[in-house]
Parts: structure tokens; sequence; C-alpha cells
């Protein structure tokens, strides 16, 4: 039940196409040109039964996107969540194509997904779920053609699933055929952490070009998942103080501080942040307006838009999650003075540390080499991006998509596949 639709270009409005609109004016891309890099490469989307705990059998929606393959195989995440669809899958996948391209990895961009809520069905259930999908999969994925990784809704678990079905069925038992595996599989150690850890680190380069000191700084984070927490962590090792923390269920606020090992205890006790003792409540969407000097956005798309974000008053706003601002809210951001660091850099060291695992050479790599790796690219990537963004009115989103657009239309020049 394997369905490949063939695209000619996207032709719903969404962020990832306004943003490549604006990006492709900007460079003064021609049609032709335009056209290989606006829409998808491959679209798969299947339908596949499996049997549930009480014997019935329940059919699931999932598709996989790969953008573009110019710079190598497409690398991108499995989420499992009941909103997936193509438009965001799509968006996500762009996104993974201009964010290896930023950090110069030799990878293309995908992402994919099952429409279910992870929370509803038991573990045997999901790993049936799992396997299911990989073996729908197997024809267009594999270590050289899409590599999978954890994303929301999925984790190391899922991805060890994810690989021996991969192997049952095409007999490849390198087990590289995805990323974010637990470290007997081959994962690496820091890459749990590497996402935050790279956040951090980026926010700590976009302080010191505006000359704000992050000892003593006050941050709110939204979201206090993988990302938010380790982000938390490590801004806290450089001295940060974290004032607030949003996530689905609601907020926390105190001005002195957040203990962080006691709110993420609570988390894990009780699912999320809201009554977490010792704390004022605060509501979800109060998070943008608090007068902080960071702001995280670490839970999920769109949630900075032209009407909530003339309310942002922090100095340096950091895109942990994808696509979690509209660029249509840009200018009134610049206009506020705030240093937006765009997604496809604030969180690349995901990526960076799944290119460690995939490629072998993070396997005998101290944790601290890991990081540094990390944190090098990130910096290249930074500095390309402020230096790019003096041509473009300090306007960092576009400066970061310039750049990696020109790169991957770069090697799809050198391979002869664009003019
Ligand atoms: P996660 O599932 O571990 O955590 C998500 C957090 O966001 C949770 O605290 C959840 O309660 C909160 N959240 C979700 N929707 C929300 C909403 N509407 N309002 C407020 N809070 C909300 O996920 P994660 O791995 O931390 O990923 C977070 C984001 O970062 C996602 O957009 C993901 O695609 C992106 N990202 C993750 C990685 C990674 O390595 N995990 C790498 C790059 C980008």
């Amino acid at each position: 039940m394997t369905t490949t639709i063939a695209l000619e270009t996207m032709t719903t409005s969404t962020p990832a196409v306004r943003m490549f609109e604006r990006t492709a004016d900007s460079l003064r891309l021609d049609g032709a040109t335009r056209a290989l890099l606006a829409g998808s490469k491959r679209e798969v989307s299947v339908r596949f039964p499996v049997r549930m705990d009480d014997g019935t059998h329940r059919v699931f929606t999932g598709h996989r996107v790969q953008h573009n393959t110019s710079r190598g195989p497409a690398k991108g995440g499995i989420r499992y969540a009941p909103g997936v669809d193509l438009p965001e899958l799509r968006d996500l996948a762009m996104g993974m194509t201009l964010k290896s391209a930023l950090a110069g990895l030799p990878f293309g961009g995908a992402k994919g997904g099952v429409r279910l809520d992870p929370r509803a069905l038991s573990p045997h259930e999901l790993e049936r779920v799992t396997r299911a999908f990989a073996d729908e999969l197997a024809d267009v994925i594999g270590p050289d053609r899409d590599i999978p990784a954890p994303d929301m809704g999925t984790n190391e678990r899922v991805m060890s699933w994810f690989v021996d079905a991969y192997a049952r069925r095409t007999g490849r038992l390198d087990l590289q055929a995805a990323t974010g595996k637990p470290v007997e599989l081959g994962g690496l150690r820091i890459r749990r952490d590497a996402t935050g850890h790279g956040v951090a680190f980026t926010i700590d380069l976009a302080a010191r070009a505006r000359g704000l000191q992050l000892r003593g700084a006050s941050v709110a984070i939204q979201g206090f998942g993988n990302v938010g927490l380790a982000t938390a962590r490590s801004l806290r090792a450089a001295g940060a103080r974290l004032v607030a923390v949003t996530d689905i269920t609601g907020g926390v606020i105190r001005t002195d501080g957040i203990d962080i090992a006691r709110l993420s205890r609570w988390v894990q006790e009780v699912g999320g942040v809201a009554g977490a003792p010792g704390y004022d409540a605060l509501a979800a969407d109060d998070i943008f307006g608090l007068p902080v000097d960071i702001l995280v956005l670490a839970a999920s798309e769109g949630q900075v838009t032209p009407s909530n974000a003339p309310e942002i008053s922090a100095k340096i706003l950091a895109e942990g999650a994808n696509w979690p601002t509209d660029p249509d809210a840009d200018a009134t951001l610049r206009d506020r003075g705030v240093f937006v660091i765009p997604d496809i850099l604030a969180n690349a060291g995901g990526v960076i540390a799944s290119h460690l695992e995939w490629s072998g050479l993070g396997r005998s790599m101290p944790d601290e080499e890991a990081y540094a790796h990390v944190r090098r690219l990130l910096a290249n990537a930074f500095e390309r991006v402020t230096a790019e963004s003096t041509l473009v009115a300090g306007d960092t989103r576009l400066s970061a998509h310039r750049i990696a657009v020109a790169d991957v239309l770069t090697s799809a020049r050198l391979r002869g596949v664009a003019a």
C-alpha cells in the first residue's frame, strides 16, 4: 500500500515555502533553479495494518518526505504524533536540507512520521507500528539513501526496532539505517544532549555579538523535553538563570531562579511542568511577553506569529524547535532589536552528532571531543551567518537560508543537475 507522489512544486503557502521564496528573491534565482528546491524530490505515503493488543487490526498512515539529496543521503527524523501530515513534513524536510548544508554536512534533507498518539499505544503496539513502517519504507531508505532519526514521539527504543526491522528485511546488518540509537547499538553518548548543548552554545555566541553577559542573564524556555531541558542545563552551566518554563500542560515562573533538576523530576513523575511546587503558575501564552534576556523556543512549529511578535522583548530569541517562528514575524522582531538565532543554525547540534554516529567518526571519540566537534561546526556556521547578515540588513534567518540554499545549489551544479 505504498504511494509515491510526484510533485511539481509545493503550492500551499507554508512557512518554509514563504521563506524559500524570500531567499530565492534575495538570491535572484531563476525559475528552473527555484523549482529544484521549492518542492520535495520524493514523497512516499503508506497505509499499513497493525495488530493491536486486543487482537483487532488498525490501519495507520505514515509518510516519508525526501526534500533534496544534492549533498548526500537524505537525513531527518521520524515523528509519531496525531497531527502528522504532508505539509508539515515537507517544511521540516526542507529545513533539514538547509540545516545540514549550513552545518557543512554531506547530507540532504528528509522527514517522516506516522499519524498516531504514542501515549495511547502500548510498547508492544508501538513496536509493531515501527516494524511495519520500516518495512513499508525499506525500498526508499537506507544507510546511503535516507537515514531516519528520533523526533517528537520517537526515541532510541523506536530507532532500535526500526534498524532491526530494516536489517531483517534487507539483509544489511550494519545498523547505520538510523541514528539516535542506544550506545550499545552504535549510538553516540552525546546525541541526546547535543541539540540543547548546541542551542546554548549559539546563544553564547549571540550574547557575545550583542555584548550581553550570559552570567546572570534571565532565560525563559518554551518546551521542557529533550531540547528544552538540555538547553536549560547548558545555559545554567554558563551562569544564566532560568526564570520561566512552559510546556503543553502550562507553565511555571520564579524570578530568582528555577531548580532545573527538581523541575525535571516533577515532569518525569507527572508528565508536565504545570503545578510544580514552589513556583507561580504562568499561562502558556504569557511566556512571549516576559521581560527576559533570552527566550528559547523548544516546543513545536508556529509559536511566534505576526500577532504575538510585538510582545517579545527578549534580546535573543533562540529556535531550538523547527520553524517555531513564522518568517512573516521576522521584520517585527528585527524592529524590536531581537537577535534571532534561526532554527537551521540554533538546533543543528543534533544532526552534527548524528553525522558522527552515522559515519563512525564518533565511535572512538571521548564525549568532550564530540561536543567540541559540534561547537566547531556551529561556530563556523554562526560566523558565516553573521557575516552574511550585514548584506541583508541584519536579517539572520535570511542570511542563514541564503548560505544554505547557495551551498545546496553549488553541489547540484557540480553534479550537473542545476544550471
Ligand atoms: P520533546 O517531545 O522531548 O519535547 C517537546 C516539549 O515541547 C515538551 O515539553 C512538550 O510539552 C512541549 N510542547 C509541545 N507542544 C507545545 C505547545 N504547543 N506549547 C508549549 N509546549 C509544547 O521534543 P524535543 O526532542 O525536545 O523537540 C522539541 C522541538 O525541537 C521539536 O520541534 C523538534 O522537531 C525540534 N528538534 C529536536 C531535535 C532533537 O535532537 N531532539 C533536534 C532538532 C530539532
